[in-house]
């Protein structure tokens, strides 16, 4: 029998809404033409895109002109990082991240310290918090950015954004966010929050894939990262991807406004699940922050249980999950975030992320978990590790 597909990994990518796509259309074969153009045809297209610019400035109590769109999260993370490097250079050469980024950040990080620039990876806690303390102590006069992600990838884990950006005001620092994770999922105010840039994706919200943004602040002199033509005020190149940028504004408009009624609908479905597991599941340790998670992340770690098998038997099931971040598997090293919120290489091998949209219902959930429990058990029972530490234990 063909099981119906349960997706639970909507922190790698998510479907695009019906209702995006249907938004998306007119721009591919009606209104194609290029909004920088001056004939009236090319207005049609750029009015649409301003208004987009406008919307989501509007949900991050942004100005419209410090939306920039981009073609992703991963070219918004590295232009902040790598526009920050070069713009501020003279004031410095110093920068400041967390060891549990998403690749995106520690990537370009770790390119910049090849290019004569010092980073340094802030530790966090088992919960995946980072130390304000820390993060004080780590500030010196040649420090030009701090860059913190609004919300983990792997474990959900949501860091204190507002308090990071104070201390970042107070010295004089520019602070960046990666909220690739949380735009669209969890409430953001750029002000209040004192973030001066901020990387978001439209896929990761129910848009379409290859288009993002990134909010920067006016204060903030950047240089281009893509050169070429005069879009996006001369600071990102490129003919604009119109549909792109249509389904991501539908997108961002549909989940700010569901925001609430998602986050109570995926709390009460996460939270059962995760009682479920810990209750059914005999040596299982949930990871990330028990509150200050986003509401669609589960992420547990199963003793003596291989996590690339389980996602093998899970798809058996028609069930998409993850063992860690999507950019990592293929490669037999645990996961960097695993690790960093001190998890024994042997614990954090058999790691489990199951990210829920508002889509999941109770039922798959159910399944889900009774699918688990069996296929856990198989795999223990083949386990010798499992057999001798039952043994010792007993
Ligand atoms: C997915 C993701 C990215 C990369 O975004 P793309 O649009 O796929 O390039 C960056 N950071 C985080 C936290 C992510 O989850």
């Amino acid at each position: 029998m063909d099981h119906e597909l349960i997706y639970l990994d909507n922190a790698a990518t998510t479907a695009v809404i019906p209702e995006v796509y249907e938004a998306m259309k007119p721009y591919f074969t009606e209104v194609y033409s290029n909004p920088s153009s001056v004939y009236s045809f090319a207005g049609k297209a750029k009015k649409p895109m301003e208004e987009v610019r406008e919307k989501i400035a509007s949900y991050l109590g942004a100005k419209p002109s410090e939306i920039y769109f981009t073609g992703g999260g991963s070219e918004s993370d590295n232009w902040a990082i790598k526009g920050v490097a070069e713009a501020y250079k003279n004031k410095g050469k110093h920068i400041i991240t967390s060891k549990i980024e998403h690749h995106a950040v520690l990537h370009t990080c770790e390119w910049l310290e090849k290019n004569g620039y010092e980073v340094t990876y802030l530790d966090v806690d088992e919960d995946g918090l980072i130390s304000l303390e820390e993060l004080e102590k780590a500030i010196r006069p040649d420090t030009i950015l701090i860059t913190i992600m609004f919300a983990n990838n792997e474990i959900g884990t949501i860091e204190p954004i507002q308090k990071i950006g104070e201390i970042a005001r107070e010295h004089g620092v520019l602070f960046h966010t990666d909220a690739v994770q949380a735009f669209g999922h969890v409430p953001i105010q750029v002000d209040e929050m004192k973030i001066d840039m901020l990387s978001a994706s439209g896929h990761k919200f129910h848009g379409p894939k290859g288009i993002g943004f990134m909010y920067l602040r006016n204060s903030v002199k950047l240089g281009a990262l893509i050169h070429g033509g005069a879009q996006e005020r001369s600071r990102r190149a490129g003919t604009h991807n119109v549909p792109g940028i249509i389904g991501m504004g539908k997108a961002a408009e549909i989940m700010i406004g569901k925001m609430e009624e998602n986050s109570r609908k995926e709390i009460a479905i996460r939270d059962h699940m995760i009682a479920r597991i810990e209750k059914e599941i005999p040596y299982v340790k949930v990871n990330g922050h028990r509150e200050k998670r986003l509401p669609n992340n589960i992420n547990v770690c199963f003793r003596f249980v291989e996590g690339e098998s389980l996602l093998i038997m899970l798809d058996q099931k028609g069930i998409c999950a993850s063992s860690g971040s999507a950019c990592t598997s293929g490669s037999l090293d645990p996961s960097h975030v695993l690790l960093a919120i001190g998890l024994p290489h042997e614990i954090a091998h058999g790691s489990t992320r199951l990210t829920l949209s508002e889509e999941t219902t109770m039922e798959q959930a159910d399944f889900v978990v009774d699918s688990l429990k069996v296929i856990v058990e198989r795999m223990r029972s083949m386990s010798p590790l499992y057999d001798d530490f039952v043994k010792e234990n007993s």
